[in-house]
This record gives structure tokens, C-alpha cells and sequence, in this order.
């Protein structure tokens, strides 16, 4: 054998331990196929037309189908696979015929199921660019190629799916198994306790906070979200995170829940008293799981805004996947009517959810919030401002906006308008702050905020 060869093998056999073991973190071999991915498969045979899309991690030997919008198929030998030649080709494969590629049907797995017709095949990538698996389309009807634009959208599909995959290997890095990690009941068995809710209530001591939203491009308040706080006469301003699970677990968020519901009206009245103009305003508010379980919740809300003589496009309901998931028939119910009572619908968190694409195709959402977490890692490199792209990317095509959560620096700041995202909230802007605060901020000429470097005091 020739020295260079032998290179080449050492090299190839490195590759591949690299590309295997980066694929064994993400703990995703092997596994059922994902219904995380399933909005991507069927957002790209929709998009493509086409009668097949599939997304597949390979191993040695197997290339396991994670989510198949067509004929459903698990798992197919890897070899002379299309993961395969896109491996071979480190990049796209794009053929209008089975013979372009020079492969006979039978050593192509996948499609040999299907029939002859166009088809076209992207990596996807790991954060540092080794193949892990592919997105395929396949279609019947015979087309010449693929635009720029529209191998563009795939790609991006591609890295959407690649995002799936790296929130995977995070959260099996922080749970061990790759699950979403769970409430911790324990610590929440010491304080507060249901009684202590249920008094707080009782003494009207929540209160809500606002954090005001803005237009990047003008930095003018376009909306606000409430988020609620516990007075506590002795602990302070007790933050949200410290009592709304076990409010949750107990079943108070529902009366606390409409009392937020209630405040927040009787507030946006408020405002609105003060100048007119403060009715193009959106209020956010945050909903749990349990308010979603109550097939009443849209009549409630409907009572509410007659109550106080809102619009409906004054108030927005905030929520996250994973509060619609326990009771999806019901949630789906209960979003349809209060999509008709025309109240905006903001899917929050968005990429945090343990299927975080499941639903976004299938749910009335108008709002897609962008997690902090994609915002602050945005500036570490490449891959992490790719997935905040393609997520911007996914919501231009749904025709959703997009809010950004937790901008804290100018880099994103400047990042996040590059990359064309509308709104945003955080503390480069303002923090949550009082009602009373926030009524001093609305009366800034044209709701404008200064310009963050030079605002140092509504960040303290
Ligand atoms: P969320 O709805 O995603 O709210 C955004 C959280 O990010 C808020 O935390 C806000 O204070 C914080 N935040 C905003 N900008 C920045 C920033 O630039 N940097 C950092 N580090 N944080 C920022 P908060 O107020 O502690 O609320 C936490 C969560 O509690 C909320 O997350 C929401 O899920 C829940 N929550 C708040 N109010 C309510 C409510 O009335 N009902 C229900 N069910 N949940 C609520
Ligand atoms: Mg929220
Ligand atoms: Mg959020």
C-alpha cells in the first residue's frame, strides 16, 4: 500500500471516530424515530412538494430514520446509502435521476421503496461541522434541480434539525439521559408551601412586574410582558421561578393565574386612560399548563376584555411547548377559540422544549419568543448564530414574528437586527419593573427608548 493511502485511511478512520462519538453524546442512536423532528420533515415536503422527506443519523453500519413524513421507515443498512454519498460528496447531493448518481435502485435503500424521481440530500451538521446525518426529500414528479433560494431553505431546514439535536446532547450532558430535566419537588417542600400560596393570595400580595418589548430597528415600545412577582412582607420580591411550580403542582395557579389575567386588564385600562395612543400597546401574559386545560379559559378571557373594554389585539398569551403537551386536545381546543377572540398567541421559550418543532406548524401561534439561551450563546461562534438564523428563518416562512428574549449586549443587539429579527426584550433595554415605573417610560417621546449604551439607568 502507498504511504499516502495509508493517510488517507488513518485519516478517514479518525474522521469517522470523531463524527461516531460526537453522534454517540447526543445519545440519539438507536432510539425510536423523534416527533421533534417531524415539523421539519413535513415542513420540507411541503415546501418541496415532495412525496418523502426523512432525517436519518448514521452509525457504522445503520442509518436510523428519526422522523419519516411519508412511508414510515425506522432504520436502513448504511452502506451505499445516500448518507453515504453525501459524506463522500461533504456536501449536498442533488439528482434529477436515479442514474445521475450511478448507483443501481436496489443500493439505495430509501429510495428504492419510492420509485425513480428527483431527490436531494443535505448534512446535517454538528456544531463543528462533521456529517452526523442528512435531510432528504424525494419527489415523484421529475423537476431539473434545486434554486439557490431553495437549497438555501433546505439547508436551513437541515440546521434546524441540527439544533434539535445539539439541545439533545445538552440536556442529556445536564440529565444524563436526554430527557428534560424535572421540577425538583423536594426543594419546593420547604418553603413555600400551598398555605403560604394560598395566604399570599388571600393578602394580595402578588404583583405584577412588566418588562417592556421593542422594535430593534426604532428601540419604540411595542408591547410589554407581565411577569409576576410575590411581595413576601419578609423574603422580598420573591421571583417567579421560586413559587409558580409548586403553584402548578397544587392547582393555585389557577386562581392566581386569574387574578394575573384580571390585573393585567384592569393595568392595560389603566394605561390607556393615560393616553390613547398606549392602545397599540400588546400585554403578555404568562400561561401554565392547568389554564390551558379549562375549557372556559376563552370565554374568561372574552368576559375580561368587555370587562375593561379592551381590544383584543391589546393582550397576548404567552406560553410554552410544554405546557400544551399534557392535554393536546384540549389545548388545541381551547387555542382555537382564543385565536378567534383575536388575542395574539406567543409560543415562548421557543428551542427549550423537548420537542421544540413538534407543534409549531399545527398550533395557531402569531409569536415565536427566541430562549435567552440561543441569544446569549449567539456570539460564541458560528453554529450557535446559525441556529438563531434558521430559527428567524423557520418563523419568516410561517409567518410568525419573532421576539428575541434577554438581549444583555450590544453584539447581540447588532447581531439580532443583522440577521432581520423584528423585536426584542431584555436588559440592554429595561428590566421588568413596577406598572408605575413603566408608566413613566410609556410617556418618553414616541415610546422610544435611548439608546441602550446611553440608558444606564433602566438597567439598575
Ligand atoms: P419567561 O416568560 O420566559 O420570562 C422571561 C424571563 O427572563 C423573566 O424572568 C425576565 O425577567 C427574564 N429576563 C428578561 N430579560 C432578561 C435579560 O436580559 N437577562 C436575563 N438574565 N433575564 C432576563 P422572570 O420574571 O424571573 O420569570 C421567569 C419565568 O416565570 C417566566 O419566563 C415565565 O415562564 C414564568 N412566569 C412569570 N410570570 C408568570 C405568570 O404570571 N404566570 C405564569 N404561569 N408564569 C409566569
Ligand atoms: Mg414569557
Ligand atoms: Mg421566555
Amino acid at each position: 500500500m502507498q504511504p499516502a493511502e495509508l493517510d488517507t485511511g488513518r485519516c478517514d478512520r479518525q474522521h469517522e471516530d470523531a463524527r461516531l462519538a460526537a453522534l454517540v453524546s447526543t445519545g440519539i442512536l438507536d432510539t425510536p424515530p423523534e416527533p421533534s423532528y417531524d415539523a421539519i420533515t413535513r415542513l420540507a415536503a411541503e415546501y418541496f412538494r415532495a412525496n418523502s422527506a426523512s432525517i436519518g443519523f448514521a452509525d457504522e453500519s445503520r442509518v436510523w430514520i428519526k422522523s419519516h413524513w411519508g412511508p414510515h421507515i425506522r432504520e436502513v443498512p448504511r452502506k451505499n446509502s445516500i448518507f453515504d454519498l453525501v459524506l463522500a460528496n461533504d456536501g449536498p447531493v442533488i439528482a434529477s435521476e436515479f442514474s445521475e448518481l450511478s448507483l443501481s435502485e436496489e443500493k439505495l435503500p430509501i429510495f428504492s421503496l419510492l420509485g425513480a424521481g428527483f431527490f436531494a440530500s443535505v448534512p446535517v451538521r454538528s456544531f463543528d461541522g462533521k456529517i452526523l446525518g442528512t435531510l432528504s426529500i424525494f419527489a415523484r414528479e421529475a423537476r431539473l434541480g434545486l434554486a439557490p433560494d431553495e437549497l438555501h431553505m433546505l439547508e436551513s431546514l437541515a440546521n434546524m434539525a441540527a439544533s434539535q439535536l445539539e439541545l439533545r446532547r445538552l440536556r442529556k450532558s445536564l440529565t444524563g439521559n436526554g430527557s428534560p430535566r424535572l421540577h425538583d419537588a423536594g426543594a419546593s417542600a420547604i418553603w413555600p408551601s400551598s398555605n403560604d400560596l394560598r395566604r399570599a393570595l388571600d393578602q394580595h400580595q402578588f404583583v405584577l412586574y412588566y418588562q417592556p418589548e421593542v422594535e430593534l430597528s426604532t428601540r419604540k415600545i411595542v408591547g410589554l410582558e407581565a411577569l409576576i412577582r410575590w411581595a413576601h412582607p419578609e423574603r422580598g420580591l420573591v421571583p417567579p421561578l421560586d413559587f409558580i411550580p409548586l403553584a402548578e403542582e397544587s392547582g393555585l395557579i389557577l386562581p392566581i393565574g386569574d387574578w394575573g389575567l384580571e390585573e393585567a386588564c384592569k393595568q392595560i385600562q389603566s394605561w390607556c386612560l393615560e393616553d390613547s395612543r398606549h392602545a397599540s400597546l400588546r400585554v403578555g401574559v404568562n400561561l401554565s399548563a392547568r389554564q390551558f386545560s379549562r375549557e372556559g379559559l376563552a370565554d374568561h378571557v372574552r368576559a375580561l376584555l368587555l370587562q375593561f373594554g379592551l381590544s383584543s389585539r391589546q393582550l397576548g398569551l404567552e406560553m410554552t411547548e410544554s405546557s400544551l403537551t399534557p392535554n393536546i386536545r384540549t389545548a388545541m381546543e381551547v387555542l382555537g377559540s382564543l385565536r378567534r377572540l383575536g388575542v395574539s398567541l406567543l409560543l415562548d421559550d421557543f428551542g427549550t422544549g423537548y420537542s421544540s418543532l413538534n407543534h409549531l406548524h399545527s398550533f395557531p401561534f402569531d409569536v415565536l419568543k427566541i430562549d435567552r439561551s440561543f441569544v446569549v450563546r449567539m456570539t460564541e461562534g458560528d453554529q450557535p448564530l446559525q441556529i438563531v438564523r434558521t430559527i428567524i428563518e423557520l418563523a419568516r416562512v410561517l409567518g410568525l414574528d419573532v421576539v428575541a428574549e434577554g438581549i444583555e449586549t450590544r453584539e447581540q443587539y447588532r447581531l439580532l437586527r443583522q440577521l432581520g429579527c423584528r423585536f426584542g426584550q431584555g436588559y440592554l433595554f429595561a428590566r421588568p419593573m413596577s406598572a408605575e415605573a413603566v408608566t413613566q417610560l410609556l410617556r418618553l417621546p414616541g415610546r422610544v427608548l435611548p439608546d441602550p449604551e446611553a440608558c444606564d439607568i433602566l438597567r439598575v
